[in-house]
Protein backbone atom coordinates (compact mmCIF):
# COMPACT_ATOMS: atom_id res chain seq x y z
CA UNK A 1 0.00 0.00 0.00
CA UNK A 2 1.25 3.42 -0.89
CA UNK A 3 2.35 5.76 2.02
CA UNK A 4 0.26 9.25 1.86
CA UNK A 5 2.61 12.16 2.76
CA UNK A 6 2.01 15.50 3.58
CA UNK A 7 3.41 18.84 1.39
CA UNK A 8 6.49 18.48 3.30
CA UNK A 9 6.81 14.76 3.38
CA UNK A 10 5.78 13.52 6.68
CA UNK A 11 3.93 10.42 6.65
CA UNK A 12 0.20 10.11 7.41
CA UNK A 13 -1.34 8.03 10.09
CA UNK A 14 -4.53 7.80 11.00
CA UNK A 15 -3.56 8.91 14.41
CA UNK A 16 -4.52 12.28 15.61
CA UNK A 17 -1.79 14.98 16.15
CA UNK A 18 -2.38 15.85 19.79
CA UNK A 19 -1.47 19.34 20.87
CA UNK A 20 -2.94 22.07 23.92
CA UNK A 21 -3.62 24.68 20.39
CA UNK A 22 -4.80 24.43 16.72
CA UNK A 23 -4.16 27.61 15.04
CA UNK A 24 -5.69 27.94 11.79
CA UNK A 25 -3.98 30.18 9.47
CA UNK A 26 0.25 31.68 10.13
CA UNK A 27 -0.36 35.26 8.86
CA UNK A 28 0.79 37.45 11.36
CA UNK A 29 -1.80 37.23 13.76
CA UNK A 30 -1.53 33.71 14.27
CA UNK A 31 2.07 33.85 14.49
CA UNK A 32 2.33 36.34 17.69
CA UNK A 33 -0.57 34.32 19.11
CA UNK A 34 2.21 31.30 19.67
CA UNK A 35 3.85 33.56 21.52
CA UNK A 36 1.06 34.53 23.88
CA UNK A 37 0.16 30.83 24.31
CA UNK A 38 3.71 29.55 24.47
CA UNK A 39 4.63 32.14 27.28
CA UNK A 40 1.66 30.67 29.15
CA UNK A 41 3.06 27.69 28.61
CA UNK A 42 0.74 25.90 25.70
CA UNK A 43 2.02 24.84 22.45
CA UNK A 44 1.07 24.98 19.38
CA UNK A 45 0.29 23.48 15.45
CA UNK A 46 -0.56 25.74 12.99
CA UNK A 47 -2.16 24.89 9.46
CA UNK A 48 -2.35 27.12 6.34
CA UNK A 49 -3.27 26.87 2.93
CA UNK A 50 -0.54 28.59 1.43
CA UNK A 51 3.12 27.84 0.65
CA UNK A 52 4.63 29.95 3.30
CA UNK A 53 4.32 31.99 6.48
CA UNK A 54 2.87 35.43 7.12
CA UNK A 55 -0.47 35.18 5.68
CA UNK A 56 -1.13 38.66 3.58
CA UNK A 57 1.86 39.93 4.75
CA UNK A 58 4.10 37.31 2.82
CA UNK A 59 1.55 36.70 -0.28
CA UNK A 60 0.08 40.34 -0.45
CA UNK A 61 2.86 42.75 -0.06
CA UNK A 62 6.22 41.13 1.58
CA UNK A 63 8.12 44.09 0.37
CA UNK A 64 6.10 46.62 1.01
CA UNK A 65 6.89 49.09 4.42
CA UNK A 66 4.40 48.97 7.42
CA UNK A 67 4.48 51.57 9.30
CA UNK A 68 2.05 51.02 12.35
CA UNK A 69 3.85 48.33 13.81
CA UNK A 70 3.66 49.20 17.94
CA UNK A 71 7.32 50.42 18.39
CA UNK A 72 8.75 49.60 15.48
CA UNK A 73 8.75 52.74 13.09
CA UNK A 74 9.37 50.82 9.94
CA UNK A 75 9.58 47.19 8.93
CA UNK A 76 8.78 45.38 5.55
CA UNK A 77 5.71 42.92 5.80
CA UNK A 78 8.52 39.99 4.99
CA UNK A 79 10.44 41.51 8.13
CA UNK A 80 7.80 41.53 9.73
CA UNK A 81 7.31 37.89 9.37
CA UNK A 82 11.09 37.13 10.04
CA UNK A 83 10.43 38.86 13.56
CA UNK A 84 7.79 37.54 14.35
CA UNK A 85 9.24 33.72 13.50
CA UNK A 86 12.77 34.95 15.78
CA UNK A 87 10.49 35.76 18.79
CA UNK A 88 8.30 32.76 18.32
CA UNK A 89 11.03 30.84 18.00
CA UNK A 90 11.47 29.55 21.98
CA UNK A 91 8.44 27.83 21.73
CA UNK A 92 9.15 25.50 18.53
CA UNK A 93 5.81 26.12 17.17
CA UNK A 94 4.94 22.79 14.53
CA UNK A 95 3.67 23.88 10.90
CA UNK A 96 1.30 22.04 8.12
CA UNK A 97 1.98 24.03 5.19
CA UNK A 98 -0.50 23.70 2.16
CA UNK A 99 -3.21 22.17 3.96
CA UNK A 100 -6.33 23.69 4.56
CA UNK A 101 -8.72 23.15 7.80
CA UNK A 102 -11.88 21.78 6.76
CA UNK A 103 -13.57 20.49 9.56
CA UNK A 104 -14.01 20.96 13.49
CA UNK A 105 -15.74 18.80 15.61
CA UNK A 106 -16.52 18.65 19.39
CA UNK A 107 -15.32 15.57 21.16
CA UNK A 108 -15.19 17.11 24.46
CA UNK A 109 -15.77 19.70 27.06
CA UNK A 110 -13.43 21.25 25.22
CA UNK A 111 -11.68 18.99 22.56
CA UNK A 112 -11.96 19.29 19.04
CA UNK A 113 -11.05 17.15 16.35
CA UNK A 114 -9.87 18.98 13.21
CA UNK A 115 -9.67 17.31 10.09
CA UNK A 116 -7.70 18.69 7.29
CA UNK A 117 -8.14 18.47 3.38
CA UNK A 118 -5.13 16.09 3.44
CA UNK A 119 -7.01 13.74 5.86
CA UNK A 120 -4.59 15.01 8.47
CA UNK A 121 -6.25 15.04 12.00
CA UNK A 122 -5.47 17.07 15.17
CA UNK A 123 -6.85 16.80 18.86
CA UNK A 124 -6.61 19.88 20.42
CA UNK A 125 -7.69 21.41 23.32
CA UNK A 126 -8.39 24.74 22.17
CA UNK A 127 -8.77 25.98 18.44
CA UNK A 128 -7.62 29.54 17.48
CA UNK A 129 -8.96 30.99 14.17
CA UNK A 130 -6.71 33.38 12.58
CA UNK A 131 -8.09 32.91 9.25
CA UNK A 132 -8.02 36.16 7.90
CA UNK A 133 -10.12 36.97 4.73
CA UNK A 134 -10.39 32.78 4.62
CA UNK A 135 -8.89 32.05 1.32
CA UNK A 136 -7.73 34.64 -0.74
CA UNK A 137 -7.29 34.49 -4.80
CA UNK A 138 -6.60 37.16 -7.14
CA UNK A 139 -9.29 38.11 -9.76
CA UNK A 140 -8.32 36.68 -13.09
CA UNK A 141 -8.82 39.63 -16.06
CA UNK A 142 -11.53 38.56 -18.88
CA UNK A 143 -8.44 38.13 -21.35
CA UNK A 144 -8.95 34.30 -23.16
CA UNK A 145 -5.77 31.97 -22.94
CA UNK A 146 -4.51 33.73 -19.99
CA UNK A 147 -3.88 30.90 -18.26
CA UNK A 148 -1.27 29.49 -19.99
CA UNK A 149 1.07 32.38 -19.24
CA UNK A 150 -0.09 32.42 -15.35
CA UNK A 151 2.98 31.64 -13.11
CA UNK A 152 5.61 32.46 -15.66
CA UNK A 153 4.91 35.92 -17.44
CA UNK A 154 1.41 37.02 -15.84
CA UNK A 155 1.62 37.78 -11.58
CA UNK A 156 -1.02 38.72 -9.53
CA UNK A 157 1.67 39.37 -6.91
CA UNK A 158 5.20 40.01 -6.54
CA UNK A 159 6.84 37.33 -4.30
CA UNK A 160 9.90 39.02 -5.37
CA UNK A 161 11.13 42.37 -6.95
CA UNK A 162 13.75 41.38 -8.42
CA UNK A 163 12.93 38.99 -10.80
CA UNK A 164 11.17 41.90 -12.58
CA UNK A 165 14.80 43.33 -13.25
CA UNK A 166 15.41 44.95 -16.22
CA UNK A 167 12.04 43.16 -17.58
CA UNK A 168 9.74 45.29 -19.89
CA UNK A 169 6.75 45.40 -17.69
CA UNK A 170 2.81 45.52 -18.53
CA UNK A 171 0.86 46.61 -15.35
CA UNK A 172 -3.08 47.20 -15.38
CA UNK A 173 -5.52 48.35 -13.21
CA UNK A 174 -6.42 51.75 -11.26
CA UNK A 175 -6.31 50.60 -7.41
CA UNK A 176 -3.87 50.52 -4.85
CA UNK A 177 -1.81 47.48 -5.64
CA UNK A 178 -1.20 48.87 -9.61
CA UNK A 179 -0.57 52.05 -8.44
CA UNK A 180 1.98 50.90 -5.73
CA UNK A 181 3.66 48.30 -7.76
CA UNK A 182 4.14 50.60 -10.65
CA UNK A 183 6.14 53.13 -8.47
CA UNK A 184 8.04 50.55 -6.78
CA UNK A 185 8.70 48.69 -9.95
CA UNK A 186 9.54 51.64 -12.27
CA UNK A 187 12.93 51.96 -11.10
CA UNK A 188 14.18 48.58 -11.65
CA UNK A 189 12.17 47.58 -14.87
CA UNK A 190 13.61 48.33 -18.46
CA UNK A 191 10.02 49.73 -19.43
CA UNK A 192 7.01 50.07 -17.64
CA UNK A 193 3.63 50.61 -19.26
CA UNK A 194 0.92 51.15 -16.63
CA UNK A 195 -2.53 50.39 -18.27
CA UNK A 196 -6.21 51.50 -17.44
CA UNK A 197 -9.24 51.42 -18.96
CA UNK A 198 -10.03 54.86 -17.73
CA UNK A 199 -8.11 57.97 -16.63
CA UNK A 200 -9.55 57.92 -12.86
CA UNK A 201 -7.78 55.92 -9.89
CA UNK A 202 -9.27 53.72 -7.14
CA UNK A 203 -5.66 54.66 -5.88
CA UNK A 204 -4.65 57.52 -2.76
CA UNK A 205 -4.18 60.18 -4.65
CA UNK A 206 -0.83 60.66 -3.62
CA UNK A 207 0.69 57.69 -5.43
CA UNK A 208 -1.53 58.73 -8.19
CA UNK A 209 -0.45 61.72 -8.36
CA UNK A 210 3.66 60.13 -7.99
CA UNK A 211 2.77 58.29 -10.91
CA UNK A 212 1.96 61.11 -13.21
CA UNK A 213 4.83 62.40 -12.28
CA UNK A 214 6.81 59.68 -13.53
CA UNK A 215 5.13 59.60 -16.83
CA UNK A 216 5.77 63.54 -16.88
CA UNK A 217 9.66 62.55 -16.64
CA UNK A 218 9.15 60.13 -19.26
CA UNK A 219 9.78 57.44 -16.97
CA UNK A 220 6.91 55.40 -17.86
CA UNK A 221 4.00 55.15 -19.42
CA UNK A 222 0.12 55.62 -19.07
CA UNK A 223 -1.99 54.13 -21.48
CA UNK A 224 -5.91 54.14 -21.73
CA UNK A 225 -7.57 50.87 -22.70
CA UNK A 226 -7.62 46.91 -21.70
CA UNK A 227 -5.83 44.18 -22.88
CA UNK A 228 -7.72 41.90 -24.86
CA UNK A 229 -5.41 38.83 -25.69
CA UNK A 230 -1.84 38.20 -25.22
CA UNK A 231 0.75 36.58 -27.81
CA UNK A 232 3.58 34.43 -26.95
CA UNK A 233 5.21 30.93 -26.70
CA UNK A 234 5.53 28.31 -23.72
CA UNK A 235 4.34 30.41 -21.24
CA UNK A 236 6.39 33.42 -22.32
CA UNK A 237 4.37 36.57 -23.20
CA UNK A 238 5.95 38.75 -26.30
CA UNK A 239 3.11 41.23 -26.15
CA UNK A 240 -0.72 42.16 -25.05
CA UNK A 241 -3.07 43.36 -27.74
CA UNK A 242 -4.71 46.12 -26.15
CA UNK A 243 -8.21 47.84 -27.02
CA UNK A 244 -8.95 51.46 -26.91
CA UNK A 245 -12.06 52.89 -25.56
CA UNK A 246 -12.65 53.64 -29.51
CA UNK A 247 -12.14 49.84 -30.78
CA UNK A 248 -9.23 50.30 -31.87
CA UNK A 249 -6.02 47.83 -31.26
CA UNK A 250 -2.69 48.02 -30.79
CA UNK A 251 0.27 45.99 -29.02
CA UNK A 252 2.45 46.62 -26.36
CA UNK A 253 5.52 44.37 -26.22
CA UNK A 254 6.13 42.98 -22.72
CA UNK A 255 8.11 40.43 -20.61
CA UNK A 256 5.51 39.95 -17.98
CA UNK A 257 1.81 41.05 -17.46
CA UNK A 258 0.87 42.10 -13.67
CA UNK A 259 -2.68 42.33 -13.47
CA UNK A 260 -4.08 43.65 -10.64
CA UNK A 261 -7.66 43.49 -10.34
CA UNK A 262 -8.39 42.91 -6.39
CA UNK A 263 -9.04 39.39 -4.80
CA UNK A 264 -11.37 37.34 -4.01
CA UNK A 265 -11.57 36.66 -0.23
CA UNK A 266 -13.40 33.13 -0.11
CA UNK A 267 -14.29 32.55 3.54
CA UNK A 268 -13.97 28.75 2.44
CA UNK A 269 -14.71 26.06 5.10
CA UNK A 270 -14.60 28.50 8.14
CA UNK A 271 -18.69 28.80 6.92
CA UNK A 272 -19.38 25.19 7.66
CA UNK A 273 -17.49 24.86 11.29
CA UNK A 274 -21.00 25.59 12.98
CA UNK A 275 -19.67 28.82 14.29
CA UNK A 276 -21.76 31.80 14.80
CA UNK A 277 -21.23 34.17 12.06
CA UNK A 278 -21.66 37.96 11.36
CA UNK A 279 -22.88 38.71 7.54
CA UNK A 280 -22.31 35.28 7.00
CA UNK A 281 -18.57 35.98 6.75
CA UNK A 282 -17.03 37.29 10.09
CA UNK A 283 -16.83 35.96 13.22
CA UNK A 284 -18.19 37.46 16.85
CA UNK A 285 -16.24 37.22 19.52
CA UNK A 286 -16.23 39.26 22.71
CA UNK A 287 -14.17 41.35 23.51
CA UNK A 288 -12.68 39.83 26.96
CA UNK A 289 -10.88 36.73 25.39
CA UNK A 290 -11.79 36.78 21.80
CA UNK A 291 -13.82 33.77 21.60
CA UNK A 292 -16.69 32.22 19.46
CA UNK A 293 -19.78 31.35 20.58
CA UNK A 294 -18.63 27.65 20.95
CA UNK A 295 -16.12 27.63 24.32
CA UNK A 296 -13.12 26.58 23.03
CA UNK A 297 -12.82 27.80 19.90
CA UNK A 298 -11.09 31.41 19.63
CA UNK A 299 -10.99 34.19 16.55
CA UNK A 300 -8.08 36.77 16.05
CA UNK A 301 -6.72 39.61 13.61
CA UNK A 302 -8.98 40.12 9.74
CA UNK A 303 -11.31 37.06 10.64
CA UNK A 304 -13.23 38.33 14.08
CA UNK A 305 -15.91 40.71 14.75
CA UNK A 306 -16.80 43.18 17.44
CA UNK A 307 -17.98 46.79 17.76
CA UNK A 308 -15.24 49.36 16.55
CA UNK A 309 -12.84 45.98 15.45
CA UNK A 310 -9.81 47.38 13.00
CA UNK A 311 -8.80 44.81 10.13
CA UNK A 312 -4.85 45.94 11.81
CA UNK A 313 -2.15 43.64 12.32
CA UNK A 314 -1.87 45.47 15.73
CA UNK A 315 -5.51 44.66 16.75
CA UNK A 316 -4.62 41.15 16.32
CA UNK A 317 -1.51 41.38 18.77
CA UNK A 318 -3.73 42.51 21.81
CA UNK A 319 -6.28 39.89 20.61
CA UNK A 320 -3.86 37.49 21.02
CA UNK A 321 -2.92 38.04 24.43
CA UNK A 322 -6.65 37.85 25.98
CA UNK A 323 -7.14 35.08 24.26
CA UNK A 324 -4.17 33.05 25.45
CA UNK A 325 -5.12 33.77 29.08
CA UNK A 326 -8.78 32.81 28.70
CA UNK A 327 -6.89 29.44 26.48
CA UNK A 328 -5.09 28.67 29.41
CA UNK A 329 -8.38 27.85 31.67
CA UNK A 330 -9.24 25.29 29.20
CA UNK A 331 -5.53 23.42 28.80
CA UNK A 332 -4.80 23.89 32.79
CA UNK A 333 -8.17 23.92 34.66
CA UNK A 334 -6.58 23.40 37.58
CA UNK A 335 -3.73 25.94 37.57
CA UNK A 336 -4.42 29.22 38.51
CA UNK A 337 -2.90 32.13 36.14
CA UNK A 338 -0.03 34.46 37.86
CA UNK A 339 -0.27 37.54 35.63
CA UNK A 340 3.50 38.11 35.09
CA UNK A 341 5.85 40.76 33.14
CA UNK A 342 8.27 39.42 30.33
CA UNK A 343 11.38 42.07 31.94
CA UNK A 344 10.91 40.95 35.47
CA UNK A 345 9.54 37.12 35.93
CA UNK A 346 12.71 34.95 35.74
CA UNK A 347 10.13 32.16 35.01
CA UNK A 348 8.85 33.86 31.25
CA UNK A 349 12.84 34.60 30.64
CA UNK A 350 13.29 30.68 31.19
CA UNK A 351 10.81 30.02 28.86
CA UNK A 352 12.05 32.50 26.70
CA UNK A 353 15.65 30.82 26.69
CA UNK A 354 17.22 34.30 27.76
CA UNK A 355 18.40 33.08 31.30
C1 LIG B 1 -1.76 45.66 0.59
C2 LIG B 1 -2.04 45.58 2.08
C3 LIG B 1 -1.39 46.43 2.94
C4 LIG B 1 -1.62 46.36 4.32
N1 LIG B 1 -0.97 47.22 5.15
C5 LIG B 1 -1.17 47.14 6.49
C6 LIG B 1 -0.49 48.02 7.39
O1 LIG B 1 0.28 48.90 6.96
N2 LIG B 1 -0.69 47.88 8.73
C7 LIG B 1 -1.55 46.92 9.24
O2 LIG B 1 -1.70 46.81 10.45
N3 LIG B 1 -2.24 46.09 8.40
C8 LIG B 1 -2.06 46.18 7.05
N4 LIG B 1 -2.75 45.34 6.21
C9 LIG B 1 -3.72 44.39 6.82
C10 LIG B 1 -2.98 43.21 7.44
O3 LIG B 1 -2.18 42.55 6.46
C11 LIG B 1 -4.01 42.26 8.03
O4 LIG B 1 -4.72 42.93 9.04
C12 LIG B 1 -3.31 41.04 8.63
O5 LIG B 1 -2.62 40.31 7.64
C13 LIG B 1 -4.32 40.13 9.31
O6 LIG B 1 -3.59 39.07 9.84
P1 LIG B 1 -4.29 37.67 10.14
O7 LIG B 1 -3.20 36.83 10.75
O8 LIG B 1 -5.55 37.89 10.87
O9 LIG B 1 -4.74 37.09 8.71
P2 LIG B 1 -3.99 36.85 7.33
O10 LIG B 1 -2.74 37.60 7.21
O11 LIG B 1 -5.04 37.02 6.29
O12 LIG B 1 -3.61 35.28 7.41
C14 LIG B 1 -4.64 34.33 7.46
C15 LIG B 1 -4.09 33.00 6.99
O13 LIG B 1 -5.08 31.99 7.22
C16 LIG B 1 -5.01 31.04 6.18
N5 LIG B 1 -6.27 30.32 6.11
C17 LIG B 1 -7.52 30.81 5.87
N6 LIG B 1 -8.44 29.83 5.93
C18 LIG B 1 -7.75 28.68 6.22
C19 LIG B 1 -8.13 27.31 6.39
N7 LIG B 1 -9.40 26.90 6.31
N8 LIG B 1 -7.15 26.38 6.63
C20 LIG B 1 -5.83 26.76 6.72
N9 LIG B 1 -5.43 28.05 6.56
C21 LIG B 1 -6.37 28.99 6.33
C22 LIG B 1 -4.72 31.90 4.94
O14 LIG B 1 -4.10 31.12 3.91
C23 LIG B 1 -3.77 32.98 5.49
O15 LIG B 1 -2.42 32.66 5.30
C24 LIG B 1 -2.54 45.40 4.84
C25 LIG B 1 -3.21 44.53 3.96
C26 LIG B 1 -2.96 44.60 2.60
C27 LIG B 1 -3.69 43.66 1.69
Amino acid sequence: MLERTDTQGKVLTDEAIKTDVLIIGAGPCGLFAVFELGLLEMKCHLVDILDKIGGQCAELYPEKPIYDIPGIPFITANGLVDALMAQIKPFSPVFHLQEMVETIEKIGDPLFRVTTDLGKVFEAKVVLIAAGGGSFQPKRPPIPGIEVYEEKSVHYSVRKMDGFRGKRLLIVGGGDSALDWTLNLAPIASHLTLLHRRDQFRAAPDSVNKMMALVGEGKIDFVLGQVSGLEGEDGRIAKAIVKRNDGSDFHIACDALLPFFGLTMKLGPVANWGIELKDGELIPVDTAAFESNVPGIFAIGDINWYPGKLKLILSGFHEAALAAQKAHRYVYPDKRLVFQYTTSSTSLQKKLGVR
